[in-house]
């Protein structure tokens, strides 16, 4: 019987924060994507490396275009990152870096069960995923969709720290992680599909407010007159809206991943967009509007995670539940008690 040789894998040695921060800023990829693990890893230590790196890269990030890509499933998300992304290389990204890099990330709202569906398929964005100015890293598999979206957001602090100027953040186009990517772009765009005559049903509302501009995607061969008609429509649709806080009205175009039609009218409305935001102050006031929205967000996640940790609270807990199911205790009391049971325990 032969034996295979044992294959043991070289522990890898644990890196020190001037050594992950170092790397981070040197651009290194192997080390950005060490960093990103850590930052996702549920492990208290390596929460507590990972606020520090992010911490010591915050100065060097923020220079680069956010751009959220949003659609239905089937809309093309990812054959249009692919061109789209490569366009923007080729051209040189949107802020005049003088060599573009891209970083595309992602937010899955079912990526804790799927373990990353979006971008996890190794066959979605081949030539970027080969381009060395690219980096694409798939949605963190985190238990809630807070705790992806947050972890998102760190991750753009690092990629951005790394030298990476044109960030995409995808996600699918069912419920609220609309609202998340939304909430760390500079620019939301929204595609869509030119339907059958049915171009104004089925759009959430919520999410055609949200949208910086709408894309009509698959505007090729037969579906091209399709595409113009369907934009159209979407323009007189759009008139009914408030307008934006960008101060900038909502580009309604169509293009094609396939063919590349369209693309580079795109590419050249957001990098008048970013020109017209910045020298406008609305681009520093949306960051800054996110900033203050991620303040808040941490700052309850951080206490409920807290709370329900509180050993105080542990022990109550699942009794005031039976009473509260009971109808014995009214929920605002039950929620109150544990509170005040909280507090104490914590000024012991
Ligand atoms: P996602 O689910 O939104 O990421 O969509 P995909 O990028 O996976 O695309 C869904 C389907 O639409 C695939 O079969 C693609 O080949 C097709 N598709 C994507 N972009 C285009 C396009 O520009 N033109 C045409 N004709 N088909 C496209």
């Amino acid at each position: 019987m032969s034996h295979a040789p044992d294959f043991q894998p070289k522990p890898r040695r644990r890196l020190t924060l001037e050594e992950y921060v170092d790397g981070v800023l040197a651009g290194d990829r192997v080390t950005l994507s060490r960093a990103i693990t850590l930052l996702e890893s549920a492990r208290a230590d390596h929460q507590e490396l990972a606020q520090e790196i992010i911490s010591r890269c915050l100065p060097s990030a923020g220079r680069s275009f956010r751009l959220g890509v949003t659609g239905v499933p089937g809309v093309g998300k990812s054959t249009f990152i692919e061109a789209f992304g490569k366009l923007a290389l080729e051209r040189g990204g949107f802020t005049g870096a003088p060599a573009s890099r891209l970083a595309v990330l992602a937010i899955d709202p079912s990526s804790a069960r799927t373990h990353g569906s979006i971008l996890g398929d190794k066959t979605r964005m081949v030539e970027l995923s080969r381009d060395e100015r690219a980096f694409i890293r798939p949605s963190p598999a985190v238990d809630s969709l807070g705790g992806v979206a947050r972890k998102t957001r760190e991750t753009i602090i690092l990629c951005e720290a790394a030298g990476y100027d044109t960030i995409f953040i995808e996600t699918v186009g069912v419920g609220q992680s609309e609202t998340a990517v939304h909430s760390m772009s500079d620019f939301f765009l929204l595609l869509m599909l030119s339907g059958a005559g049915d171009e104004l049903q089925g759009i959430k509302r919520g999410i055609m407010e949200m949208a910086d501009g709408l894309a009509i995607t698959k505007a090729d061969g037969d579906n091209a007159a399709r595409a113009r008609s369907a934009a159209i429509e979407y323009r007189t649709a759009l008139h009914l809206f408030p307008p934006a806080a960008s101060g900038q009205s909502v580009n309604v175009l169509t293009c094609s991943a396939q063919s590349g039609a369209g693309l580079e009218d795109l590419r050249a409305s957001l990098a008048e967009f970013y020109q017209a935001t910045r020298a406008n102050g609305s681009f520093a006031r949306r960051r800054e509007e996110q900033a203050r929205f991620w303040f808040y967000e941490s700052l309850q996640d951080q206490l409920k995670r807290d709370f329900f940790a509180d050993s105080a609270v542990q022990l109550r807990l699942a009794e005031l539940e039976k009473s509260v199911r009971a109808g014995a205790v009214s929920p605002f009391q039950a929620a109150h008690q544990l509170i005040e049971l909280y507090s104490r325990s914590k000024t012991k």
